[in-house]
């Protein structure tokens, strides 16, 4: 048996990751360069200001994983109907109605999805390791891989990198990566509601770039405001009064008044590696592909990646490279599609000209009302094609 992995980063996806392999018989190591103590995480009063659209497949994953019971205990919030729309009569609307489940997803804080994860790792072959500085190098040879600290030595038959959109691993390991900078930027605003429990989730599109409500648990919501970077940095440094009137004069409004409790300012980078794979070592999530978050759909995509690996690799030899690369194939084609579909709508919706102004109210349009397209574009929010 070559069982041994060692996955640098803890977060959603390496989590994720790490739990999924040791069910199915890994001995796995979770290196984290800011390791969390998910019982604290779970009572700790403060609201995560990151916040992900958790797709049904996701939960699917989550609920197999044994982390959903304890997300639904906490502060989640189900989402029953999902909103794109320019002005108020081009409206493309998705209903849970229309494809027969009780729900469409759920908008959870990422610090919970984490520590939901965290929570499983006892009882589990995982180990979490921290260490003061990345690690210095990696050498491979055929059968391992050794990864070099200051402090230890790692051997492994198996290194994933879940470390995230600025990974070192995959720098370590020669992968480059494509892509580039948005110039728009992503403002998240946490804002308490005086409404009850929201269930629809809406975004408008306007030649600035979009502003969406994400409703979290009761009293709260995260409101998400697409601009050029320098208009968000001068938002972010307003008085939270001020800021509630800037979204006054910007959102549609919102149903109630509200309270704006904190704010935080994002880039946003489209980022693809050259390759997943490379000898012995494997990127997942952010670390192999970083999406416009538009539709909310990068930790989506990450947890499609999870349960792709998990399902290829073989505990004979959990690095052995054929399996690897069949992740790679059953995963890139998927991720650069949505990637591309997220830059169409980015390109397609933040502008003002007239011609495409026209061909945007046109497919909006036909959209809400083709049953099959609307069926078509539903299944891929829900992470189900
Ligand atoms: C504004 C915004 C809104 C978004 N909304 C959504 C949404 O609604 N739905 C959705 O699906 N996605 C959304 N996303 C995308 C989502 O947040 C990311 O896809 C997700 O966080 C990626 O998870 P990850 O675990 O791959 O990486 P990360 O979340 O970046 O986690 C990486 C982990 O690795 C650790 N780490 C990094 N380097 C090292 C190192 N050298 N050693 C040890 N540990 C290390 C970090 O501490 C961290 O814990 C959004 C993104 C943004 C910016």
């Amino acid at each position: 048996m070559k069982n041994k992995v060692v996955i640098i980063g803890g977060g959603m996806v390496g989590a994720a990751t790490a739990v999924a392999l040791a069910k199915k018989g890994a001995q796995v190591i979770v290196v984290e360069q800011f390791p969390i103590d998910p019982i604290e995480t779970f009572n700790d009063a403060q609201i995560d200001i990151r916040v992900s659209a958790i797709n049904r497949f996701s939960e699917r994953l989550l609920e197999s994983l044994g982390a959903m019971p304890t997300l639904k205990a906490s502060r989640t919030a189900p989402y029953t109907r999902l909103t794109a729309f320019e002005s108020g009569k081009n409206v493309l609307s998705f209903d849970h109605t229309e494809v027969n489940t009780s729900h469409l997803g759920h908008i959870i804080e990422n610090k919970l999805i984490q520590a939901s994860l965290w929570k499983q790792f006892k009882g589990l072959p995982i180990t979490v390791k921290h260490f003061e500085t990345p690690a210095r190098k990696i050498e491979q040879s055929e059968s391992e891989i050794t990864l070099t600290y200051d402090q230890e030595v790692l051997q492994a038959d198996l290194l994933i990198a879940a470390d995230g959109g600025r990974s070192h691993v995959r720098q370590l390991a020669g992968i480059g990566t494509t892509g580039w900078q948005y110039s728009q930027h992503c403002m998240g605003v946490l804002i308490e509601l005086d409404a009850p429990q929201q269930t629809e989730t809406w975004q408008q599109f306007k030649a600035t770039g979009p502003v969406a409500l994400l409703p979290m648990s009761a009293p709260f919501a995260n409101l998400i405001w697409y601009d050029n970077g320098n208009k968000l940095k001068l938002l972010s440094q307003l008085s939270p009064e001020q800021l509630k009137m800037e979204i006054k004069a910007h959102f549609p409004t919102l149903p109630g008044d509200f309270k704006v409790l904190n704010s935080a300012v994002f880039p946003l980078a489209r980022q693809h590696a050259n390759h997943y794979v490379k000898g012995r070592v494997v990127l997942v999530g952010d670390a192999a592909h970083t999406i416009n978050p538009l539709a909310g759909q990068g930790v989506n995509l990450g947890f499609k990646d999870v349960v792709a690996l998990v399902d290829v690799v073989s505990l004979d030899d959990v690095g052995e490279c054929g399996a690897l690369k069949t992740y790679e194939r059953m995963r890139r084609k998927d991720n650069l599609l949505m990637m591309s579909t997220m830059d169409a709508c980015y390109f397609g919706f933040s502008n003002d000209i007239e011609p495409l102004r026209i061909a945007r109210e046109f497919i909006l349009k036909m959209a809400n009302n083709a049953d099959s397209i609307k069926a078509q574009v539903l299944k891929h929010a829900m992470g189900d094609a």
